[in-house]
């Protein structure tokens, strides 16, 4: 049998470049497209390409002599980025998945996995903190809060209408905040547990126990750990299930407690200043009625050895860029 070859888009980001390890450690011959590198380590894929994929050109390169394409390229960060950055985002992450499934299609790939993400569903859904887990069906009608989910919404359904209109398979994933090491951890696009991995390493190393925590951190999340995050994706892609369905854990935590989770983790006491600041929606959970159904399998990693993992590595970047800014004696 000839090896399969496999494009990840996003290649050079957090969940891409975790993904590209997983698919080669399973033999794949894979290709990563990015507009960067990795940022934390050096990628094991057999071709690394730098593409803006938002020009249609890009996408035909990148989209040539692949069986699969794992489409993760996207201008994304944390809510303060996407809670400011609407048009940009609409802008890029539209080229971005228009030129990539047409390019894809034209190219003849078999099977297309795109990357959506819990910020569709409707912010009616979730204005409570107890909030009822979100099912898949729940994304309808419409109200996403950002344009960031609507843009997900377009082509979610771009998805479905390429499928039904010509020869190829399409996956839908939908990511409930996936978390892990070799993530952004700073500079503005960082999500929570990131942010408040830096925060807390800052507070161990510098002494200075106040952490600040945005709104009144009553806020709820539930949170994925990466490894879960890439075999769900694969075992996904190999299904033959087109709807879109919710990648995520389903352990709903404030955010306020997932400081004090990471906080221990430390092994400091914190104080919590809370701050204005973008919130996103009040309260978010995972409905995996549909993930079990489909994939015989959920996420299994525990909160707790995932930040565990994180934030051994997040204490480690900070401490490197603290020894970078401490001027030399003498
Ligand atoms: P990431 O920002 O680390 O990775 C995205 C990558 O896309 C980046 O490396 C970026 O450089 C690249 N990119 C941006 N513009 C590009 C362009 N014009 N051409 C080529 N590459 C470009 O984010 P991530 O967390 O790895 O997310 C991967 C996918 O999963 C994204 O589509 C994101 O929307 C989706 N998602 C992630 C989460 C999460 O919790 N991490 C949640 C929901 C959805």
């Amino acid at each position: 049998m000839t090896q399969k070859r496999i494009l990840v888009t996003g290649g050079g980001g957090f969940i891409g470049h975790h993904l590209i390890n997983f698919l080669k450690e399973r033999g794949y011959w894979v290709r990563g497209v990015d507009i960067k590198e990795p940022e934390f380590a050096p990628t094991q894929a057999d071709e690394f390409m730098l593409l803006d994929l938002r020009r249609w050109e890009n996408c035909l390169q990148a989209t040539q002599n692949v069986n699969e394409v794992y489409a993760l390229a996207a201008d994304m960060g944390g809510m303060g980025f996407i809670s400011a950055n609407h048009s940009q985002i609409l802008h890029n992450n539209l080229l971005i998945n228009l030129h990539t499934l047409e390019a894809a299609r034209h190219n003849g790939v078999k099977r297309y996995l795109f990357t959506s993400s819990a910020c569709v569903y409707p912010e009616y859904r979730q204005l409570e903190t107890s909030v009822s887990p979100l099912k898949e069906e729940d994304a309808y009608p419409a109200q996403p809060q950002d344009a960031y989910g609507w843009e997900k919404l377009v082509v979610e359904q771009l998805c479905t209408h390429y499928h039904n209109e010509h020869p190829i398979e399409t996956r839908i994933v939908r990511f409930h905040n996936i978390f892990g090491p070799l993530g952004t951890w700073d500079g503005g696009r960082e999500k929570a547990p990131a942010a408040l991995c830096r925060k807390i390493a800052v507070a161990r190393l510098t002494g200075n126990p106040t952490v600040d925590i945005w709104g009144d951190g009553e806020q709820t999340r539930s949170f994925c750990y990466i490894d879960d995050c890439t075999t769900g994706l694969y075992k996904l892609m190999n299904s033959d299930y087109r709807e879109p369905l919710n990648l995520g854990q389903d352990r709903l935590v404030t955010i306020n407690q997932l400081a004090d989770i990471i906080a221990e983790i430390a092994g400091i006491s914190i104080e919590k200043n809370h701050v204005a600041g973008p919130q996103g929606v009040r309260g978010r959970n995972s409905d995996n009625t549909r993930l079990r159904e489909v994939l015989g399998w959920e996420p299994r990693v525990s909160l707790e050895e995932g930040l565990a993992e994180t934030y051994r590595w997040i204490e480690s970047q900070v401490k490197m860029k603290m020894a970078e800014q401490t001027p030399v004696a003498g």
